[in-house]
């Protein structure tokens, strides 16, 4: 035992390594040198033969120095919210790597002063969105909702639909961040019915404006009446309409789900809506429409607190501006049952019990709720759900009837392989 003890590098040794300085670059100093003490002393207690403490280090080492690990989305769930909702365009991702170092996100080149901060991005919606006088962008979608609510109605009234009344997801209830706000709810309806004239008769010159919330996770159906946008704008109170998931323009593959530019023309005042759900951007949260309102909500104090990163302006107007984004790229794709019944052929192969089945994917992450996305899958043994959860790249499949799916739906084409050899490798 003492003999080995001698025998143990020093951490100046195992940081003089190729291999160890490399991993310095990577991951900082103190970080490597931490994992070589540790490694050190499990050798120098005898557990490890000293000279394996080199490559030990290494093992020891994470892959990056953020924890945040790319993880395959094969869950037949569009935007999961577990995973990030919202994968960039490769157009946004190299938006990202441009604003990470010095840019001009607040700074106009031409005369050397002080510009509009994210002005590009800013432009790029209004562009995009036919009826969008002005936009402003904060942190999510729950933001702009707060900023609206404080500026146009803190100790007023936001008159709202009970059918609407909406709880987004981890307990985060719309109802009880707008009354954080110093709003106050007037709530009209009933669960399943509002008239045009429960809305006219909840006015009053306390009201702040009267807003529309898109039910985005879940659907009543039965005997149901609401009042569409369109007959709200005679009221004479500014009309704002939370439609969710974030489609700047209708969608042919979602004929059922609200957007942007079809809200406005309806007659909305305000549109607000997330950036990582259809969109398919980053998050952040979209308020669009009639330029004084917009003006109103950026010059309220409460805009500084929620304003966004020059990331999330450059990934978001590359997004806007840029190719379709992987989001609606999945919506429009064709051939994933011949997709399937390949990666199963594959796997059966090698030794591997799968078959390529039918599946039914979903938007998710608060949009086009009890919409089923025709799709496809290749069904393995429920114990393949673990392995490939633990597997380099992790793979997270969807479990469904006692069998582990993995669902392409989410997948692009080069995907598949990767697919393969996780599966190959969790046999
Ligand atoms: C998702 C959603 C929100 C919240 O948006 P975040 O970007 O998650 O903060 C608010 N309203 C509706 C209708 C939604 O679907």
């Amino acid at each position: 035992m003492g003999d080995q003890r001698r025998d143990v590098p020093g951490t100046d040794r195992v940081l003089a390594e190729p291999e160890v300085a490399a991993a310095v670059q990577r991951l900082g100093h103190d970080l490597v040198v931490r994992t070589i003490r540790e490694v050190a002393q499990r050798a120098r207690d005898g557990l490890l033969d000293p000279p394996a403490v080199v490559a030990e280090t290494l093992a020891a080492l994470p892959r990056s120095a953020s924890g945040l690990r790319p993880v395959v989305n094969a869950t037949g769930v569009l935007l999961h919210t577990n995973l990030g909702r919202a994968p960039l365009s490769r157009a946004a991702r190299e938006a990202l790597q441009v604003a990470a170092g010095t840019t001009d996100v607040e700074l106009d080149l031409h005369t050397g002063d002080r510009g509009p901060r994210g002005a590009s991005a800013v432009e790029a919606l209004v562009q995009a969105v036919p009826g969008a006088e002005a936009a402003h962008v904060v942190n999510n979608g729950a933001a702009a909702l707060a900023l609206a609510a404080t500026a146009l109605a803190a100790d007023r009234e936001i008159v709202l639909s009970r059918g609407e009344m909406v709880e987004i997801g981890d307990g985060f209830r719309i109802p009880d961040l707008l009354t954080s706000t110093g709003a106050r709810l007037r709530e009209i309806g009933t669960t399943n019915r509002v008239r045009l004239d429960d809305y006219r008769q909840a006015l009053s010159a306390d009201t702040g404006f009267v807003l529309k919330i898109h039910p985005s996770n879940f659907v009543i159906s039965g005997f149901t009446a609401e009042v569409p946008v369109g007959e709200l704008r005679g009221l004479d109170v500014p009309v704002v309409a939370d439609i969710g998931s974030g489609l700047l323009r209708p969608e042919p593959a979602l004929p059922d789900e609200p957007d942007a530019a079809t809200t406005l023309a309806d007659g909305a005042d305000l549109v607000i809506a997330s950036g990582d759900k259809l969109l398919g951007g980053p998050q952040c949260g979209l308020l669009m429409g009639r330029a004084e309102v917009v003006h109103r909500l950026r010059r309220h104090p409460l805009a500084r607190a929620l304003r966004v990163d020059k990331l999330t302006l450059a990934a978001l107007e590359a997004t806007v501006r840029g190719p379709r984004p992987p989001v609606s790229e999945a919506l429009h794709r064709t051939g994933l049952a011949r997709r399937a019944a390949a990666l199963a052929d594959a796997l059966a192969a090698a030794g591997i019990p799968a078959e390529a089945v039918e599946s039914e994917a979903t938007v998710g992450g608060g949009g086009a709720p009890g919409v089923a996305l025709p799709s496809a899958a290749v069904a393995l043994p429920t114990r393949f759900a673990k392995q490939l959860r633990l597997g380099e790249p992790p793979v997270m499949a969807r479990l469904e009837r006692h069998r582990c799916l993995l669902d392409l739906f989410a997948l692009e084409p080069d995907d598949d392989e990767k697919l393969r050899r996780a599966v190959v490798a969790a046999h």
